[in-house]
């Protein structure tokens, strides 16, 4: 069954025997709700309207969130440090990526596919990310007083840092992706964690007295993290 809203939100409405409580879900630019076999219309439809202008929020959110897979061909986005470049690919004899006139220059040899500009993409991708990042993490474990173990890059699916209980700290290379100051904030975090390795008030208290404005690097990392891919 589907609600539509006065404000035009097409809702589904899921009822399950063995529910007790509801549930919103709201995921690719679309709306559930989750209720109990037995629930009435009339509650489900009161439940809506109050909740209307959240509902709103994070469905703009969500489809912030929908990322498109990459065709690797010219002119199509890529971003780098915050800032969008148009791939231009060019045919040479040397593998090569470079930031050229607001391009993102790939060099490639004569025979080449998406799975071969991807691959050129990732390693320029990963060598930057390790330069930048082991510069930002010497600089921040200054300021805060820590010292890491090892600092590496790798690629995680759905976290953008970890700092193990001996100090290495591992950055996802996609973030890269982001800007400057949302790089910094994720250096921030894992350093933090050498002074407390879980996410209790006394760490976030950390986190807030090296970078005050974490609490909106989080937030933009939620919305616009699925999209630091290539
Ligand atoms: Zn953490």
């Amino acid at each position: 069954m589907d609600i539509i809203t006065n404000d035009n939100l097409s809702i589904e409405v899921i009822k399950s025997k063995r529910r007790k409580t509801i549930s919103i879900k709201i995921s690719n630019g679309s709306v559930q709700i989750y209720v109990p076999d037995k629930f009435s219309n009339f509650r489900l439809e009161e439940i809506i309207k109050n909740r209307t202008s959240w509902i709103k929020k994070k469905l703009e959110e969500s489809k912030l969130n929908i990322s498109k897979p990459k065709e690797y061909i010219n002119g199509e986005v890529f971003s780098y440090l915050g800032y969008d470049y148009q791939l231009k690919i060019l045919q040479d004899i040397k593998p090569d990526v470079k930031i050229n006139d607001g391009f993102l220059q790939v060099s490639t040899s004569k025979k080449f596919n998406k799975d071969s500009i991807k691959k050129i993409l990732v390693k320029w991708y990963k060598a930057r990310a390790i330069e930048i990042l082991v510069e930002k993490t010497n600089r921040y474990a200054n300021i805060i007083g820590v010292q890491p173990n090892t600092i590496a890059v790798r690629y995680y699916k759905s976290r953008w840092g970890q700092c193990s209980n001996i100090g290495n700290i591992s950055y996802n290379w996609r973030i890269l992706m982001a800007p400057n100051y949302i790089i910094d904030y994720v250096v921030v975090h894992e350093l933090c964690h050498l002074i407390e390795h879980n996410h209790s008030k006394k760490y976030w208290n950390h986190v807030l007295n090296n970078y005050p404005d974490y609490k909106a690097c989080h937030k933009w990392l939620k919305i616009n993290g699925n999209n630091l891919n290539i």
